[in-house]
């Protein structure tokens, strides 16, 4: 990897490189070159000033660099090794599925949505791994090495073990031959790694309560929270099975949530717009909702403020409701997207719900709320939903048909955020005719 003085420095501190971490690498680059000795040969060269770098930048994580002086002694064997059967394969299997901070090192999940992991299925090996070298993103073998030298300033190591580390961390820059090796090898640690998980699945009882206690859906999440490869692994798949289902739905405009289910996203945002519109340029009001900053409020509400608890339940009703269509992967793809919702324990459900979550709050807002159950007069704008004449009757509609919890977390986001949506308005109101004078 080539970086040069004025570049941006690649610990991320935002300074350049110059300015930053550039001495620490050349020192600690320096003392590897010498401890290895005279005769290095140009790719020997390269090697270790890819690993000076990554070596001698700050980086936040915790962990030192490990010796200049070791690691120098030991590259030379390393690259003695020329005998084609003392290629350390299985020991790097082992440091890729062993070593905490080499777990990040794997193949990505989405080239691998269509992989049998049971050993009783047919898997083309060969076939599979020349499809991902193929398609690996650019970029694997830099992300690769770096994540080798964050093991080496984190794990603990052998020397024996860092040798290894060092053939492997050799291979990410050699050639294309070495780097088909490495990514032969991190393939299979990353199919071993899933295979292991799913046989830990199918064992798993829900009913059966965890050391910790847990039972259920809440032992199931935890499941897939310390098993995130293969959570990544399972959601990607499905994420793709129900795509035709969730793109239906979002098209058709007809998704509509409860007011009380998404009134804490929908508040968020109205005073965020509010908030923000005076200082909109008239670019960044032609885009419209959704930005990113909106987004990251909805998931907030959602997750943090625990809307997901009046959302959800209506999300699976109206999916249940939701007729299939005609085209049979059409209801295949919807059949799956009722069973994912009624499980709830993985990322693809949690981001599967997101996704209608914001559209159920970004369609109420860009088309405002036209009538409310129980309130006798058609609704204007959003502000009615900050009025008592308005929201006062739809709260005695909701005690009468027993929603009590759902009355009640509307209670809470109405008198949370109406009081200061009013003053936003009102300044703004005030603020706007001045302004044109
Ligand atoms: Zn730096």
């Amino acid at each position: 990897m080539r970086i040069s003085r004025n570049d941006n420095c690649p610990c991320g501190s935002g300074s350049k490189y110059k300015k930053c971490c550039q001495e620490r690498v050349e020192e600690f680059t320096g003392r590897l070159l010498r401890a290895m000795g005279t005769g290095i040969s140009p790719t020997g060269q390269e090697i270790a000033r890819t690993l000076g770098l990554w070596c001698g930048l700050q980086l936040p994580e915790t962990g030192a660099p490990p010796d200049p002086e070791l690691l120098g002694r030991l590259m030379p064997e390393v690259w003695q090794v020329r005998d084609r059967d003392a290629v350390p394969y299985d020991q790097f299997s082992d440091l890729l599925l062993g070593k905490k901070h080499l777990r990040g090192l794997r193949i990505p999940v989405n080239l691998l949505t269509d992989v049998k992991l049971r050993a009783d299925e047919d898997v083309d090996l060969e076939g599979l791994r020349q499809r991902i070298i193929d398609n690996l993103p650019e970029g694997f073998y830099e992300f690769a090495s770096y994540q080798m030298a964050l093991s080496m300033r984190n794990d603990p190591y052998l020397d024996e073990e860092l040798k290894t580390l060092l053939a492997g961390f050799s291979w990410a820059l050699v050639d294309q031959k070495t780097r088909a090796v490495l990514a032969s090898v991190v393939l299979e640690a990353t199919l071993t790694e899933l295979a292991k998980a799913q046989q830990e699945f199918a064992a798993l009882d829900p009913d059966v309560p965890d050391t910790d206690g847990s039972v259920g859906n809440e032992k199931l999440r935890r499941f897939f929270a310390s098993h995130p490869s293969y959570d990544n692994f399972v959601s990607t798949q499905i994420l793709a099975k129900v795509d035709p289902a969730c793109r239906a739905i979002m098209d058709s405009g007809a998704l509509q949530a409860p007011f009380y289910a998404i009134a804490g996203g929908c508040y968020a945002v109205y005073l965020e717009v509010l908030e923000a519109l005076p200082g909109l340029s008239d670019e960044q009001l032609a885009a419209g909702l959704p930005g990113d900053k909106v987004l990251q409020i909805l998931r907030d509400m959602l997750w943090r403020r625990d809307e997901c608890l009046y959302f959800l339940p209506e999300l699976r009703k109206v999916i249940a409701a939701w007729p299939d269509g005609d085209h049979p992967g059409l209801a295949a793809s919807m059949q799956s997207l009722r069973e994912l919702l009624n499980g709830f324990f993985m990322s693809s459900q949690f981001k599967t719900a997101e996704t209608f979550y914001i559209d159920c709050v970004v369609g109420l807002i860009n088309n405002g709320p036209r009538s409310l159950p129980g309130v006798d007069t058609p609704l204007s704008g959003p502000l009615d939903l900050c009025s008592p004449d308005v929201m006062e009757p739809y709260l005695e509609h909701l005690a009468a048909q027993h929603l009590t919890d759902e009355a009640a977390h509307l209670r809470r986001e109405y008198q949370a955020w109406a009081p200061r949506i009013a003053r936003q308005y009102a300044s703004l109101v005030k603020t706007v005719p001045a302004g044109e004078q």
